[in-house]
């Protein structure tokens, strides 16, 4: 049985990109006698932290409160920037890396989401901090590192790492930093369980589209990466008894136009703006989830403004000229994709639109590839729609060879915990028998 899990989330990488993947020397490495999930079920929304939460916990967002990537503030909605839900304490519920660490184990992280401040239950950290961070800070960010938890242990290794790739989060140079960091930590801790979360294959996809030209020099970079964190295994003595776990958080979907709801709502009465077209009131706001969107009401109890809003969301969504092409009661997002939260509806994409937060006309818009949501390719959408995310696991605690066609990613973080040899009793999923030795 392995004294080692090392987890690499590669973010939006899909079954399709496996066929390449193999081509390359480091996936070959660690597919070569793996086991894999060839297309996994992911969470509703499928974005990156709600996603996470879920891969840590084995439980859905609505019970892990992360139901989007960015904090939407009902007093303050369209203020930038959204703080991120990017603290482990976001998170409700029990994670792997509480398990691990009630079980004794060492645990390490580095740029992995949602592990800001969590220095109580991760040993070695490397928080993932997003611009924002940095902040009038830029000539301190070291100390911003300390604040947001980084451990003392590993100060000096992100020291090191940002003389080499600077602290910006900014790909491939953010994921070369963590990588740096990962693999110094194996070599001087050798942790029990390590978690890192490249994400150059998203970045890509978001900007040259699902499968665009810069996907495979993405993944080209990200095998160069799983080579240094299987160097750091080498040099620390402990590659054979390491398992990796190589996962994805969610597909990609190609859009073509960016729609701005609130615009309509503002034509129908719902919002106010002033002379200067900034926010002054709302009855109802549409919060951008990239390919999906949550919609607030100011007083959600009010049962005729939730008919009144709802049936004109119904309306447009009939006239399907709007960008989504369902609306969900809250009630509804539970019961399908255990999404619940202080929202009212959530709107779905028609498939090829990714919503703004425009009050302004024009209403539709074209890609900006400043703001992730409204790349060539986005996500966000309903877990069922496109290129599937994959779980790929190998080394001593995992069979060789199985294939399975399809699993659920709520299945990941109890998977982890029995290779562990940790208990995690409140997750929802269940660990994947047939691919774990027994
Ligand atoms: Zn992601």
């Amino acid at each position: 049985m392995g004294k080692h899990l090392i987890v690499v989330s590669i973010d939006a990488l899909v079954y399709e990109d496996l066929e390449y993947a193999r081509t390359l020397p480091n996936f070959a490495k660690i597919m070569e006698n793996a086991s894999i999930i060839e297309r996994v079920k992911t969470v509703y929304p499928s974005l990156t932290h709600p996603v996470h939460s879920a891969i840590m916990t084995g439980c859905p967002t609505g019970k892990t409160g992360i139901i989007s990537n960015m904090i939407f503030d009902p007093n303050d909605p369209t203020a930038r920037p959204a703080p991120w839900f990017n603290d482990l304490s976001d998170i409700k519920c029990d994670t792997i890396l509480h398990a691990a660490k009630r079980a004794g184990l060492t645990t390490a992280a580095s740029s992995w989401p949602l592990t800001v401040g969590g220095g109580e239950v991760i040993d070695y950290l490397v928080p993932g901090l997003m611009n924002y961070y940095f902040d009038g800070r830029e000539d301190n960010v070291l100390e911003v590192y300390r604040e947001m938890g980084a451990s003392d242990a590993v100060m000096d290794i992100i020291e090191e790492g940002i003389s080499h790739f600077g602290y910006r989060d900014e790909h491939p140079d953010i994921d070369r930093f963590q990588i740096f960091c990962a693999s110094e930590i194996i070599r001087r801790y050798k942790p029990n369980l390590l978690l890192t979360h490249p994400s150059y294959v998203d970045n890509r996809r978001h900007a040259t589209g699902v499968f665009g030209e810069g996907v495979r020099l993405a993944l080209d970079e990200t095998d160069i990466m799983l080579g240094s964190l299987i160097a750091a295994c080498e040099d620390a003595g402990i590659y054979e008894e390491t398992d990796f776990i190589l996962l994805s958080d969610h597909g990609h979907i190609n859009i073509t136009r960016v729609v701005s709801p609130n615009v309509y709502l503002k034509d129908n009465g719902l919002i106010e703006v002033d002379d200067d077209g900034d926010l002054m009131s709302y009855e109802a706001y549409v919060s951008s989830g990239g390919a999906s969107a949550r919609v607030y009401l100011s007083r959600p109890e009010d049962g005729e403004l939730n008919m009144r809003v709802y049936n004109l969301l119904m309306d447009m969504a009939e006239e399907g000229i709007y960008g989504f092409e369902r609306v969900f009661t809250k009630e509804e997002t539970e019961r399908l994709y255990g999404l619940t939260g202080d929202f009212s509806f959530v709107l779905e994409g028609d498939g090829y639109t990714s919503f703004g937060e425009h009050l302004e006309r024009p209403s539709v818009r074209g890609y900006d590839l400043g703001d992730y949501r409204f790349g060539k390719g986005t996500h966000g959408h309903m877990p069922e729609k496109g290129p599937q995310p994959v779980f790929i696991a190998s080394g001593p605690s995992f069979e060789k060879g199985v294939i399975i066609p399809e699993g659920s990613i709520l299945n990941h973080a109890p998977t982890m915990a029995q290779v562990l040899g940790v208990f995690l009793p409140d997750a929802d999923g269940e660990p994947v028998y047939d691919i774990i030795k027994p």
